[in-house]
C-alpha cells in the first residue's frame, strides 16, 4: 500500500533526482515543484513525476523560501499527503515555512520513511543514536526533510510523459532580504558520496599531525573525516567533515578510523561502511567491538610505517 499524492520540492538537480526517486516509490502520484530548468523538469518526469511546476529562480536579492505561500497553495489544491524536501539549509528553511503555513511540524533527521495503511511513518535515531523512535504523521500533509542517499535510485524512463507548468509567481515576503552573496572559502566536501574515508579523532595530539592521515588519504584516494570534538572542539577540521549522529552519515566501501574511541554517536555515522578498520592504542577501545580489522598500536608509530609502505609500493 502506498499513499496517494507525494510532492517533492527541490532547488537543485541532484536533490530533485533523489527526491523524485524516493517519491515515486512512496506514492501513487508524484508531483514536483522545481526551481530549475526545463531539462530538470524532463528528468523529474522520467523519474516518475506526473506534473512538474517550474518556478523561476529568484533574482539575486530574492529567496526561494519567498515562494512558500504559492507552494502551500499548490500542495493544498493537489491534496498532498506527503511533501519531501532535502535537508540542505535551503530545504530545511523551506520545509519549516511551509509546515508552519500548513499548521503542522517537520520530520527531520530521519533514518527511514515508509508509507503504508497507517499513512506516513518515519524512524529516527534518539538518545544520541542509542535508540530508534518511530513517529507517525498525524496531519493531512506530512512534511519531511531527507538526507542524501536515503532513497535508492529508480531508473529513468524517458518515454514517460507528464505535464510541465511554468509558474511566474512573485516571491511572497520571505522575511529576509539577501544583501550580499560570497562563495564558500573552504573546499566543498561530499563525504556521503566518498568510497574511501579516513577518519581522525582525539588520538592526534596536534593539528599538524593530521598531515599523516591526510597523506595516507591522498595515497589511497580517500576523503578525510573526523570525530565531532576534532571539528567542534579543537576546530582542526571544518564542521562538514565530522561524522556521526549529528554530523555526516557515510556509506563508504572502507572507513579507516585513526585515534577514534568508537562512541555510539560517532559509529552511527560509519556503521554502514562495507569494511571498518580502526587503529587505536587502547585494546579496550569500544571501536574494536565493531570493526572488521583492528590494529592495536600507537598511531605515531603505525601510521608513518603504513604511509611509507604504500608510498614505496606505488
Ligand atoms: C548528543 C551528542 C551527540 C554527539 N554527536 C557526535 C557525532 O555526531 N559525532 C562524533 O564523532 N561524536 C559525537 N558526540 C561525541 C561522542 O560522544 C564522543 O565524545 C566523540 O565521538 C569522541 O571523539 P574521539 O573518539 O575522537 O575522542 P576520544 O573519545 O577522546 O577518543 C580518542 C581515542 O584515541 C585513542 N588514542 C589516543 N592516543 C592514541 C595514539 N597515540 N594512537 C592511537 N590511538 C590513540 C584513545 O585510546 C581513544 O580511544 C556526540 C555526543 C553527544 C552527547
Amino acid at each position: 500500500m502506498t499513499v496517494n499524492n507525494v510532492w517533492i520540492i527541490a532547488d537543485d538537480s541532484k536533490t530533485a533526482d533523489e527526491l523524485c526517486s524516493g517519491g515515486s516509490q512512496l506514492g501513487k502520484h508524484l508531483c514536483a515543484v522545481l526551481f530549475g530548468s526545463e531539462d530538470q523538469a524532463k528528468r523529474a518526469i522520467a523519474l516518475g513525476a506526473e506534473r512538474v511546476y517550474l518556478f523561476d529562480r529568484p533574482e539575486n536579492s530574492g529567496m526561494i523560501e519567498g515562494h512558500s505561500q504559492s507552494i502551500v497553495k499548490l500542495l493544498q489544491e493537489g491534496k498532498a499527503d506527503l511533501a519531501l524536501f532535502s535537508s540542505s539549509a535551503c530545504g530545511q528553511l523551506m520545509a519549516g515555512r511551509i509546515a508552519s503555513q500548513l499548521g503542522t511540524c517537520v520530520f527531520s533527521n530521519i533514518s527511514e520513511i515508509s508509507a503504508g495503511d497507517d499513512g506516513i511513518v518515519v524512524k529516527r535515531l534518539v538518545y544520541g543514536g542509542a535508540a530508534v523512535r518511530m513517529e507517525k504523521a498525524a496531519s493531512e500533509t506530512a512534511v519531511v526533510t531527507v538526507e542524501p542517499d536515503l532513497f535508492d535510485c529508480v531508473p529513468m524512463d524517458e518515454t514517460r510523459s507528464g505535464e510541465m507548468t511554468h509558474i511566474y509567481s512573485k516571491a511572497d515576503n520571505a522575511g529576509i532580504r539577501v544583501l550580499e552573496i560570497h562563495s564558500k572559502q573552504s573546499e566543498p566536501v561530499n563525504l556521503s558520496a566518498a568510497k574511501r574515508v579516513v577518519g581522525v579523532g582525539r588520538g592526534f595530539e596536534k593539528k599538524e599531525d593530521l598531515k599523516m592521515a591526510e597523506e595516507l588519504a591522498a595515497l589511497i584516494g580517500a576523503e578525510t573525516a573526523c570525530s565531532r570534538p576534532v571539528a567542534e572542539g579543537m576546530k582542526w577540521m571544518s564542521k562538514d567533515r565530522y561524522v556521526g549522529v549529528s554530523g555526516a552519515v557515510l556509506k563508504p566501501d572502507i572507513y579507516l578510523s585513526i585515534g577514534i574511541s568508537g562512541q555510539i554517536q560517532h559509529m552511527v555515522g560509519v556503521n554502514q561502511a562495507k569494511t571498518l578498520i580502526a587503529i587505536n592504542k587502547d585494546r579496550n577501545a569500544p571501536i574494536f567491538k565493531q570493526v572488521d580489522i583492528g590494529l592495536i598500536g600507537d598511531l605515531y608509530k603505525v601510521l608513518p610505517k603504513i604511509v611509507e609502505k604504500i608510498r614505496t609500493q606505488k
